[in-house]
């Protein structure tokens, strides 16, 4: 789903970890993480900028879990600016290390702290904490960082719009000198490049530059649903489309939709990655055709693909990036054509569709799925 980056199988990686982040879905690695991982695994220090939403933590988090052996001491610490990004690192985290049973912790103000410290005494091995909470524990002796290896600043330009840089060097003056140090930020202020200065080491910089975000003549619409495929249908049966193309996030989704849109009488067909060159063939000629009126595709798959008179794209499934979306929505809507770009979203995805709005800065307008007395006969 993400662009021009290289596969997972590409990084040298334990099983373990594959086995792991294919659970978790990912398919192929984002470019921050294609850049990055390599270069912690060697043990650089890395500094990594790439805007919101482009899988910074898997970035740090990979690695991270590769390197943690199964000694019961904090080995990793990260800092995050709140509570809640402590909380979704520290999910992810466990998620990346969960065959190498790796114990990771979220530290944070407002949870009661002797929890926090029972659960340091029976051995985790990650740590990530807000600073202030942190600096708690240094001050009470209720954490030992002295096997701390690896350091993360995550989020970094947030954490000093929040006013945590003298937590920060605190919390460092307590971190063994001899460790790799990391730091992701979407932003780069000069504030951050003097803290890079000041505690990295030979450090190595990432950036993922901003594609540029322009999108042509193409209505964007969303629906918000929890049963997404009865929306769709309903959108099937109510837009007059000519040709269109439904985005799934996996391979299987295709699969899988292309199965429920069958059962109920709707003719599709996939296109992904698994398929053999001369199947995308044949599904494309269909297509182009005109034979096919619906192709269901992962990002992957519709990479770049120009087809004449695509009049709708149906992001089924939200996509991860605003990049993502803008070359989903850009299969229709050319050579100067209108077109309809339609996004569903369950109720949880709602940040991160106001997350593609803010970035494309174009409004994607909201609007009540059909009736099924809107059905067109
Ligand atoms: P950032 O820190 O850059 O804002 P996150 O690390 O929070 O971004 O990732 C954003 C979303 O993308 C998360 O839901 C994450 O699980 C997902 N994600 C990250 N890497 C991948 C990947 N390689 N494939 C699929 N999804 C991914
Ligand atoms: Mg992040």
């Amino acid at each position: 789903m993400f662009k021009d980056s290289a596969t997972f199988g590409d990084i040298p990686l334990s099983k373990k970890t594959i086995s792991a982040i294919t659970q978790m879905g990912f398919e192929e690695p984002s470019p921050i993480q294609s850049k990055t991982i390599p270069l912690v695994i060697a043990g650089n220090d890395v500094l990594g900028q790439a805007q919101t939403g482009t899988g910074k933590t898997a970035a740090f988090g990979i690695p991270i879990m590769e390197k943690i052996s199964e000694l019961r001491q904090v080995q990793a610490l990260v800092l995050t600016p709140t509570r809640e990004l402590a909380i979704q690192v520290s999910e992810e985290l466990a998620k990346i290390g969960k065959f190498k049973k790796i114990k990771t912790l979220p530290i944070y103000g407002g949870q009661a702290i002797d929890r926090q410290i029972r659960t340091l005494k029976s051995g985790v091995q990650v740590v990530i904490g807000t600073p202030g909470r942190l600096l708690d524990h240094i001050r009470r002796g209720t954490i030992k960082l002295d096997h701390v290896n690896i350091l993360v600043l995550d989020e970094a330009d947030e954490m000093l719009d929040m006013g945590f840089i003298e937590d920060i060097e605190s919390i460092l003056e307590h971190v063994p000198k001899e460790r790799q140090t990391l730091l992701f930020s979407a932003t780069m202020p000069t504030e951050i490049m003097a803290l890079a200065d000041r505690y990295m080491h030979d450090r190595v910089t990432v950036t993922i530059s901003k594609e540029q975000l322009t999108v042509p003549l193409i209505d964007q619409i969303y629906y918000e649903t929890r049963d997404k495929l009865e929306g769709l249908c309903r959108v099937l049966d109510t837009e007059a489309f000519g040709r269109l193309i439904i985005f799934c996030r996996t391979k299987k989704g295709v699969d899988d939709l292309v199965a429920s849109l069958s059962a109920r009488g709707y003719i599709s067909d996939g296109l992904h990655g698994d398929l053999s060159q001369a199947q995308r063939d044949r599904v494309m000629k269909r297509f182009r055709d005109g034979k096919l009126d619906i192709l269901i595709a992962t990002d992957v798959a519709a990479r770049g693909l120009d087809i004449d008179q695509v009049t709708h794209v149906i992001n089924f499934d939200i996509p991860q990036d605003p990049e993502s979306y803008v070359h989903r929505i850009g299969r229709t809507g050319r050579a100067g054509k209108k077109g309809v770009a339609i996004t569903f979203i369950q109720p949880r995805e709602y940040r991160q569709l106001k997350l593609i709005e803010k970035q494309i800065k174009t409004r994607i307008i909201r609007k009540q799925l059909p009736s099924p007395a809107d059905i067109l006969e």
